[in-house]
């Protein structure tokens, strides 16, 4: 990692970061993604904080996928089947065994839940903290407050465009790799190289429950045919939707308000949002 610089335009995780639910769902249908995700897992559950001494935030609460029809349960079957092959632990469950282990649930509509005991949360800015220190004492340089405003590119013989080096307000950085991590901003630092990211913004909305008892220690929730996920957060929900009609958000490289600097979304621009409709029937 000798060598590497990181340059942040404001303050790490003043991105989407700063919003992120921070769940980690270990079983997912494609197996690259399973070992990816089993990857980080271990990183942010155990490895950095070895090597850092600081925590992530990891928080190992377990999770629970929703089957509200027959199709979705042996979807969810498939997926304990794939987990048994990568020995990530689940169980599916009858409606009955999940009132036992999510009381509060209304269970009437289930087919059944996946339930994994070791999928959990990472705390946002913990987890980035954490990152931070671990690259750095491997030799990599953090530099925050420091935008990229240009990146050099030239042609070689070949007529291969290349990179040269990068361009700040406070000089420029010699380098013939860049790797673009700019988040919904990735789009506009790959303009600075004439090269076009496939990527759109749009707006996700979550809402945050106030306290509810008897909620501690419970698994995350999601909800697939609802697109919903409620997160434990302490004692209360973080419930998040994925709209089926986004709004897409084309100011996002120009939104810079909110404490965070980087992504912050009123109340009032929120409308057209489905989380607070029947995808709260679950709670
Ligand atoms: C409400 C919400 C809930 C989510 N929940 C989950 C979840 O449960 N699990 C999950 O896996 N994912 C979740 N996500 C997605 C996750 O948050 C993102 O995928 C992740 O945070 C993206 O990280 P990033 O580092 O790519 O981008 P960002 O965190 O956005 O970082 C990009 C950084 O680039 C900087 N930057 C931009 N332009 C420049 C420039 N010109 N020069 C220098 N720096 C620049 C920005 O300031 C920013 O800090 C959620 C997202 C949201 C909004």
């Amino acid at each position: 990692m000798s060598g590497a610089v990181l340059l942040e335009r404001e303050r790490l995780t003043s991105g989407t970061t700063w919003h992120t639910a921070g769940l980690l769902w270990q079983l997912r249908p494609s197996d690259v993604e399973v070992e990816l995700l089993a990857h980080t897992r271990r990183v942010v559950s155990r490895e950095l904080e070895e090597e850092t001494g600081l925590h992530t935030g990891w928080i190992q609460n377990g999770g629970l996928f929703i089957a509200s029809n027959r199709q979705r349960l042996d979807e969810y079957k498939r997926l304990m089947s794939l987990g048994k092959a990568y020995g990530v632990e689940s169980h599916v469950l009858s409606p009955a065994e999940t009132k036992t282990l999510y009381p509060l649930m209304n269970v009437d509509d289930l087919y059944g839940t996946l339930y994994v005991p070791h999928d959990g949360t990472m705390d946002p800015a913990g987890t980035c903290s954490t990152l931070a220190r671990a690259a750095s004492a491997r030799g990599a340089q953090v530099i925050e407050n420091c935008p990229v405003t240009g990146i050099r590119v030239w042609t070689d013989d070949f007529g291969v465009r290349r990179v040269a080096g990068v361009e700040t307000p406070h000089g420029s950085i010699q380098t013939p790799c860049v790797v673009n991590c700019a988040g919904v901003w990735a789009s506009a630092v790959g303009r600075m190289a004439g090269v076009k990211v496939p990527l759109v913004a749009m707006h996700h909305a979550y809402v945050v429950t106030e306290r509810i008892e008897g909620i501690q220690n419970m698994p995350n929730v999601r909800d697939h045919d609802a697109s919903v996920y409620l997160r434990l957060q302490g004692d209360a929900l973080s419930v998040g939707g994925y709209e089926a009609n986004p709004i897409f958000w084309e100011e996002a490289v120009k939104s810079r308000t909110g404490a965070a600097g980087g992504l912050c979304l009123k109340t009032s621009t929120v409308k057209g949002c489905t989380v607070c409709s029947d995808d709260l029937r679950r709670a």
